[in-house]
């Protein structure tokens, strides 16, 4: 089992990583910027028995993208396995504060970085391309439901794409062999947050949750790896909320 995770230097990503990697696989982990973390996550995966290829690379460029497949196949072997888990938030914003050059990047990376890793993926699993079937899984989020007015609805709407998203192409490759499921974490206890969005507000939100906490970035990760797995052999097309009842 070979499986590739964007966004994999921290966070949501890393978790799955060390998830999948107890669970057998070898992994190709992408990073944009943060190579340090990203090779302390290979060392570690390393000293869990399996391989794992670090790759460079913005979700959002399609020569990177193509340079990051190829390299997986040279290196790793035929992709198993994809979560497309790579993503930004810009500062928490309303609408007419916000500026072109802010949104295309978060469409960019979000929506066309999602878009470009699953057509590498189908074109490698496809058993109508001579692959064995795979399983993608798109990270998605809550805010794609909610909407997040007066935060990011630049990026709940890019969540809201991966979700039609993950359903169009779920019924799309279904007959390929090739599983297309989606999760929408809720609020997660990452460093996205330092990035922007909710600010001084996420205390009083994180207060006010169901279960009055945030959720842990291996909770998403359980459900992503169960998603990638042979117990999930039925599911596709589904979009499964791990928000802790928000
Ligand atoms: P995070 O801690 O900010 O990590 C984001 C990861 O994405 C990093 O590894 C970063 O790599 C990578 N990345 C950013 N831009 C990239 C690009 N252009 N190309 C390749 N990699 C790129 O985020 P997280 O909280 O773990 O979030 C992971 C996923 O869960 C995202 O899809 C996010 O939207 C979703 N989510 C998170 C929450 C939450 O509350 N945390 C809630 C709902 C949904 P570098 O650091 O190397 O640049």
């Amino acid at each position: 089992m070979i499986a590739l995770i964007t966004g994999a230097s921290r966070g949501i990503g890393a978790a799955t990583a060390l998830l999948c990697a107890e669970r057998g696989y070898d992994l190709a982990l992408n990073f944009a910027r943060d190579e340090a973390s990203a090779n302390a996550l290979a060392e570690q995966v390393r000293a869990m028995g399996r391989r794992a290829l670090l790759v460079q690379a913005d979700v959002s460029q399609e020569a990177e993208v193509l340079r990051m497949f190829a390299a997986v196949d040279a290196e790793l072997g035929p992709l198993t396995a994809l979560v497309n888990n790579a993503s930004v938030v810009a500062p928490g914003a309303r609408l007419e504060q916000m500026t072109a050059e802010r949104m295309r990047r978060v469409f960019e990376v979000n929506v066309l970085g999602s878009f470009l890793c699953a057509r590498e993926a189908v074109r490698r699993m496809s058993r109508s391309n001579g692959g064995t079937g795979g399983a993608i899984v798109n990270v998605s989020s809550r805010a794609a439901q909610l909407g997040s007015p007066g935060v990011y609805v630049d990026y709940a709407a890019s969540k809201g794409a991966i979700d039609t998203f993950t359903v169009g192409l779920a019924r799309e490759v279904a007959g390929e062999g090739i599983r297309v499921n989606g999760v929408r974490p809720g609020i997660i206890d990452t460093e996205i947050h330092a990035g922007g969005g909710l600010g001084a507000q996420l205390p009083g939100i994180v207060a006010g949750l169901p279960m009055a906490r945030m959720g842990k970035a291996q909770e998403v990760a359980q459900a992503i790896v169960w998603l990638l797995s042979d117990a999930a052999s039925y599911t596709t097309g589904a979009l499964l909320d791990v928000s802790g009842g928000r």
